[in-house]
Formats: C-alpha cells, sequence, structure tokens
C-alpha cells in the first residue's frame, strides 16, 4: 500500500529551530519511516515563527540541510510525485510560508529547483503573498500571491490553502487554474475552536474543483480531548460525507504539534490508523485514504 504524508515540521526541529510549539524532537525518524510503511514523507522548509520579520529564506537553507538527516540514511530525496513508490521511503520538500520567496519569482524557481512541490502561501502570518486564517482573513490575495500561483500552477507545484485567512482560499476556488489542496488541515463542523479547520462549505469546494484535504493529526485540531485514531478517522468520514472519499488523505503534522494521538505517536504506528480506518471504510477506500488519493490529485496539477 502507498502510503504518504504531506506535512510534517521535522526539518525545523532538526535544523534546531524548534517551531510554535516545543515539539518532541524527531517524532518522524528514517527508522520510523520503514517500520510504518510510509512511501513519501513531505517535509515542510518552515518560514519561522517572526513570519517576514524573521529571516525566513535564512531558515529554509538551514532546514534544506538537514534534509541530509534521511538521505545520510538511505531515504531517498525525491523531486516528482511520480517517483513514489511502495517499499522505497522516500522524503519530498514543501514550503511552509510563502514568505521564504521574499517576494521573488527568481526564488521560488530556485525552490523548485530543490525540490519543492508544494507551498503554503501563509502560515500565520501575512506576507508578500496574502492575509493568513488568523488576522484580516477575510482579505484577498496580493498581486505577488497571484504572481507566485500562477507559476506554481505553470510548475506543476501545489498550491496549499492550510493557514491561509478565507478570502485567499476563495480566491484560489474561483480563480486558480490548478487545485489547491489542504495540506494538514480537519473539519471545522467537528472541532470549531480552531479557525484554521476548514468549514463544510470550504471542503465541498475543495472536492467540486479536484482538491484534496490531508487530515492533521494535533489532538486539539482533532477534539476537545487528546485525540486517538478514530478521531482521525471521524475527520475523513465527514468528508467522505461530503462527497470526498477520493479527496482527503493525511497531513500528520508530526514535529509540529504538541500532543500525538494515543496509538498514533508517530509514523511507526500508522498501520494501527490504517486497521481502525478498514473498520469503516472499504479495502479500495483505505488505499485511495492513505496515499492513492493524493497521486491522483497530483496528476491534475
Ligand atoms: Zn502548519
Amino acid at each position: 500500500m502507498i502510503l504518504i504524508d504531506t506535512h510534517c515540521d521535522t526539518l525545523s526541529v532538526m535544523a534546531g529551530l524548534g517551531g510554535d510549539y516545543n515539539a518532541p524532537p524527531q517524532t518522524i525518524t528514517p527508522e520510523r519511516l520503514r517500520q510504518g510503511g510510509v512511501a513519501a514523507q513531505i517535509c515542510a522548509l518552515f518560514a519561522g515563527v517572526e513570519g517576514p520579520a524573521g529571516n525566513p529564506a535564512g531558515l529554509a537553507r538551514k532546514q534544506l540541510a538537514a534534509l541530509r538527516c534521511f538521505t545520510d540514511e538511505g531515504i531517498r530525496h525525491i523531486k516528482e510525485f511520480s517517483e513514489i513508490r511502495d517499499g522505497s521511503p522516500s522524503v519530498m520538500l514543501s514550503v511552509e510560508g510563502g514568505e521564504v520567496f521574499e517576494g521573488s519569482l527568481e526564488s521560488l524557481h530556485e525552490y523548485y529547483e530543490a525540490g519543492v512541490r508544494m507551498c503554503a502561501l501563509t502560515w500565520n502570518h501575512e506576507n508578500e503573498l496574502g492575509f493568513p486564517h488568523c488576522k484580516d482573513s477575510e482579505k484577498p490575495l496580493k498581486p505577488f500571491g497571484w504572481e507566485a500561483v500562477r507559476e506554481m500552477n505553470r510548475l506543476g507545484m501545489a498550491v496549499d490553502v492550510s493557514h491561509l485567512g478565507t478570502g485567499g482560499f476563495w480566491d484560489l476556488i474561483e480563480h486558480a487554474d490548478k487545485p489547491p489542496m489542504a495540506s494538514h488541515s480537519c473539519c471545522l463542523a467537528i472541532q470549531p475552536k480552531h479557525t484554521r479547520n476548514l468549514s463544510d462549505d470550504q471542503i465541498r469546494a475543495l472536492v467540486e474543483r479536484g482538491g484534496w484535504i490531508g487530515i492533521n493529526f494535533c489532538s486539539a485540531f482533532l477534539s476537545d480531548e487528546r485525540a486517538t485514531a478514530f478521531n482521525i478517522d471521524r475527520n475523513i468520514a465527514r468528508i467522505a460525507d461530503l462527497g470526498g472519499i477520493k479527496n482527503v488523505g493525511f497531513g500528520s503534522d508530526f514535529d509540529g504539534i504538541p500532543c500525538n494521538p494515543i496509538g498514533v505517536d508517530g509514523p511507526h504506528q500508522f498501520p494501527n490508523l490504517l486497521d481502525t480506518l478498514g473498520k469503516r471504510f472499504s479495502k479500495e477506500e483505505v488505499e485511495g485514504i492513505a496515499g492513492l488519493n493524493f497521486l491522483e490529485y497530483a496528476r491534475r496539477l
């Protein structure tokens, strides 16, 4: 079974940058990726907690260097979604916070050359591209945001709406050439306390556009209590009820969340989660959720 996880903050932890939480370091290790049967772990280059006011490009470079922690242990660094193979674990790069481009398309091209194939336009700060979910959420994408999105659409780099405000989200749904995706988000109808979770209308719109949603494993996004595999299952079921059984998968956020679910404490425990999903969903549906849905999405880029 091809298993894909579209978001983690492991590189920022390895680069000594922490994150917005005191995450336990290295939930994701080469050994655990092998144990869990993960075919592709997408690793974010995180712009940093200070956003554009910090040194986003410098921080991203440090994290790029940390990729060696995986490749030195025989994990492949792949640059194309088509290189994802069952039984051969790999890492891929994404960007979390478009401020790492420093307002330059040339810089975006450099990240593409380095293998970045997904970019969250914002983290929790306003940047050159647009506005986050937590401040001025309803404001539209900025002119450089559109320049970057057009270029990402042309290159086949996924446009990630996790952390983006609602204004930017609906702009992309209505006007982007390619379907956007949410690499690590959950359902607002299940956990309304988190403005980063997606409303039913947003989920339906992503499904209708041929987008994709990776469920975040952060307990606080899933539930009022410490989550279990059941809470992840419940979020996937809601997306399925909204028509998205072929548009959903995993975006664990491991190493970026303060509290992993019980029984899903790292990639080595993916088999537990797949067992839980197998009680509700068919074998084909579980294979889709595990990775095939994402590969189908990638073919639409
Ligand atoms: Zn995030």
